[in-house]
């Protein structure tokens, strides 16, 4: 594996920041949608870099990743005290703007185009979670819906128990993607429905089929 000291090393060089590096941490977060994410506050002394655990286990995508949130921290080494001022009420520059790709580009000319995007820090496809997740399946009329929890709560349990006596399926998938949606295993916690026609539907239909 990498080690991402030496992937922050390369990229404070490359994009030579002058000032602090950032602190990096390892974080395991199911439903949300970034891969990592660089925050800046006024109350720490450097940025923040949160990388998912789930980039770790490809060279390329952590690099991309980590080069994208670079790019972010020497933005935040660039602020203005005016933009600092701002940002303490609250008001942030925008995210991907000219700054950024000015860095972007640093980047880019060194490891190739396209290498960081305003996107590489969310687009990319997450290697499969160590943990699984569970979906619970269920026909509503002629599609079918689901909620999906990280883990099997007694309140989730109970609902399990209550669906699939009425014909819904609980499976098993190492599939984080699934996370991103809003319906969660609980009391009242309704059903997500991936579009019609989508992808998404088409890996339900196959789970749901799959599973006795
Ligand atoms: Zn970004």
């Amino acid at each position: 594996m990498v080690a991402i000291d030496d992937l922050v090393d390369k990229y404070m060089r490359i994009l030579s920041v002058r000032g602090p590096r950032p602190i990096v941490q390892i974080k395991t977060r199911l439903g949300v949608d970034w891969l990592a994410r660089a925050r800046w506050s006024s109350r720490s002394p450097t940025t923040v870099i949160e990388v998912q655990r789930s980039v770790l286990g490809d060279a390329r995508t952590l690099e991309r990743v980590v080069a994208h949130e670079m790019v972010h921290h020497l933005e935040y080494t660039q602020l203005t005290p005016e933009e600092i001022a701002m940002l303490k009420v609250g008001i942030k520059p925008p995210s991907h703007g000219p700054k950024f790709l000015h860095g972007a580009q640093i980047v880019n000319d060194v490891m190739g185009a396209d290498f960081v995007t305003v996107k590489s820090d969310s687009q990319y496809v997450q290697s499969a979670s160590e943990r699984d997740i569970y979906l619970l399946i269920a026909r509503y009329g002629q599609r079918l819906g689901f909620a999906w929890a990280a883990r099997l709560t007694p309140e989730a349990t109970s609902v399990v128990a209550e669906k699939v006596l009425k014909g819904a399926k609980l499976v098993r998938t190492r599939d984080q993607r699934w996370t991103l949606a809003r319906s969660k295993i609980k009391k009242y916690g309704g059903a997500s429905f991936p579009q019609q026609g989508s992808r998404e539907e088409a890996e339900l239909r196959a789970l749901y089929d799959g599973s006795p």
